[in-house]
């Protein structure tokens, strides 16, 4: 039996890219002058793994991206044309998929954001996912930024919703 198109995967040379890209990335990473005063439990774990486990890291974001969806592409209506196309998708929009790696306890699209872009978290810094989509880890769509940010992502997405033509937005959270 064929598989549903729900289940198309990522292929593989597109996740090479991001892995290689990520690569050239931890390789340059190198601590800020104001490393030791931003420390932090998050931080310390993060650094490790640059340090000491980047091909560790990129393995896991590699597994990961191997094992997600695409899901098909909706038709082009009001609500989604801010959206972006081709999620790749894992765990749920109320559980994201999470991951463990080497110190690291994360949400699978944090970790990845921060991983292939060698970026250290800081307090109050949060991955925005640019398509809306909590169970999308696709590199392209994250992005980092701040609490205020996100806060001003989600009025969007409610702005976004009361104006949807398909009626089947959900209000009131
Ligand atoms: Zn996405």
């Amino acid at each position: 039996m064929k598989p549903p198109i729900s289940e198309e995967r990522v292929p593989l040379p597109i996740i090479e890219q991001h892995i290689q890209q990520g690569r050239e990335n931890l390789a340059r990473f190198r601590r800020s002058p104001f490393h030791d005063q931003l420390r932090d439990a998050n931080r310390d774990s993060y650094t490790k793994l640059f340090e000491e486990y980047p091909e560790e890291a990129l393995a896991e974001c590699e597994h990961y991206f191997k094992k997600a969806k695409k899901p098909p592409a909706k038709p082009n209506t009001l609500s989604n044309s801010q959206s972006y196309e081709g999620c790749w998708e894992l765990g749920t929009q109320a559980n994201p998929q999470r991951v463990d790696c080497f110190g690291v306890e994360d949400y699978l699209y944090r970790f990845v954001a921060l991983v292939l872009s060698a970026t250290l978290p800081y307090d109050g810094e949060v991955v925005r996912h640019r398509c809306h989509n909590r169970k999308c880890i696709r590199p392209d769509h994250l992005q980092l930024g701040s609490q205020q940010q996100n806060k001003a992502d989600d009025n969007e997405r409610r702005y976004v919703g009361r104006v949807s033509l398909t009626g089947r937005a959900k209000r009131g959270n």
